[in-house]
């Protein structure tokens, strides 16, 4: 029996759907290399955004004229879009055979042949799942935190996702501990916002600082952790004490910042403020010599006039994010912002968006140009979209370089000359 899994969205889902594939391989089946052949095709789904939507809408149209020729593959639509549009994924004529949410994942199992699967949820809370099938193993991502309780006015990840939990430590160092023999050089640790981690264990807590800390001394072989993703309203201090005085947490900070317009922020719930934002910022490049950080930048928010936009710009003059994920406010049913007067023009948001993409190109672009001749240290992760003898890598500051070089560098750290840029990505050369 084949599988074919596609996801969509944020790191959490890959890692689930990694888990999921490891129950499959466990119940012995097998990749189906391409959909067609596939007698079961399950799809992870994000609904964060409208695009990634219709994306997903796209593709259950595609297995539609699959399923024409292979009558008997079954369509399995799970993830955040499935929690929010349930059974109407199956209607009008639709080739979907069963919708699982969020919160019913396991019932995959019964579509396995697996029983006694590992429970995602367990009296309605979240279980973490071991998910390394050893596959690009070199770089892993460990769930620590599931769920939000932010409630940020345009997302939809609190109603899909449910309410905040952090993983037991225990269970993230058994994680950890099992990457060892996957010679794993990079591990990211992710969350909705890692910063609110909270876990209380012989009546003491443990934070998100006590927790990296701990893994940080723990982790031989891993030479850079990374976290996703940080609420600017909880990166503390400590945090920030604790990246400066370890040398495998790496220095690169993903802040989102969203907007530059107090106004905006508040009618986003972000529950920050552009100075509070500033001051955070100023600590953090302050007491982490050379730290990089990036951010997400929303345009076109309702009620976001061209001065709210201006203040965006200048924001990003002030902080100079080494690069910014830019996109224009889409309203989601079922949040609050959906409900907001004062909608922005299409034509305005896409306006704005060009503008801030334009605008972080020169910032990065100025940043990026600083570091010409240095050499770095670079994870080789795959070929380069155009050579097999040129490879894609990735610095600490989480840039991408590429270089000629063979297929053994991949999956390993090599030292690298930084030569020249096209566009934001570096040139290298491989340093024996
Ligand atoms: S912090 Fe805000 S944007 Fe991030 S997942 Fe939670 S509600 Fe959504």
């Amino acid at each position: 029996m084949k599988y074919w899994i596609e996801t969509y969205g944020c790191q959490m889902n890959k890692a689930e759907s990694d888990a999921l594939e490891l129950e499959l391989i466990g119940s012995g089946w097998k990749e189906a290399g391409i959909p067609e052949n596939a007698s079961i095709v399950i799809i992870n789904t994000c609904s964060v955004r409208k695009t990634a939507e219709d994306r997903i809408w796209g593709r259950i149209g595609y297995f539609k004229k699959i399923k024409k020729d292979n009558p008997e593959q079954k369509l399995i639509i799970t993830g955040c879009m499935a929690e929010r549009l349930g059974d109407k994924l199956k209607e009008k004529k639709s080739p979907v055979d069963e919708v699982f949410g969020t919160f019913d994942k396991d019932k995959i199992a019964d579509f396995i042949g697996k029983k006694n699967i590992i429970k995602s949820y367990e009296n309605g809370i979240y279980k973490f799942k071991k998910n390394h099938s050893g596959k690009d193993a070199f770089k892993s991502f460990i769930p620590i935190m599931n769920g939000c309780n932010n409630f940020c006015s345009y997302c939809i990840v609190p109603y899909v996702r449910g309410r905040e939990i952090s993983r037991d430590p225990a269970d993230i160092y058994k994680e950890l501990d099992s990457l060892e023999k996957y010679n794993t050089k990079e591990i990211t640790l992710l969350g909705q916002n890692v910063n609110s981690y909270t876990y209380i264990e012989n009546g003491r807590l443990i934070d998100f600082p006590d927790l990296i800390s701990e893994i940080s001394s723990r982790v031989k072989s891993i030479e850079w952790i990374r976290f996703l993703t940080s609420h600017p309203k909880d990166l503390s201090h400590k945090l920030i004490e604790t990246i400066a005085s370890s040398e495998n947490i790496c220095r690169h900070i993903h802040l989102p910042i969203q907007s530059g317009s107090d106004n905006i922020l508040s009618l986003m719930n972000r529950r920050y403020n552009t100075k509070d934002y500033l001051k955070l910022v100023e600590n953090i490049k302050n007491m982490i010599p050379g730290v990089s950080i990036t951010t997400d930048i929303i345009t076109g928010f309702p009620g976001e006039s061209e001065d709210d936009f201006k203040m965006t710009c200048e924001m990003m003059e002030k902080v100079r994010f080494s690069d910014a994920f830019t996109y224009y406010y889409n309203p989601r049913v079922g949040t609050e912002a959906f409900n907001y007067p004062n909608e922005i023009e299409m034509e305005v948001k896409l306006d704005r968006l060009s503008r801030i993409i334009e605008l972080q190109k020169k910032i990065s672009l100025e940043l990026r140009k600083n570091k010409l001749g240095q050499t770095v240290k670079v994870l080789a992760e795959d070929y380069s979209k155009n050579s097999k003898n040129e490879l894609l890598g990735r610095t600490e500051s989480d840039e991408m370089i590429v270089f000629a070089g063979k297929h053994d560098k991949i999956g390993k750290f090599n030292n690298v000359k930084i030569i020249s840029l096209k566009g934001n990505t570096f040139i290298g050369e491989l340093i024996e």
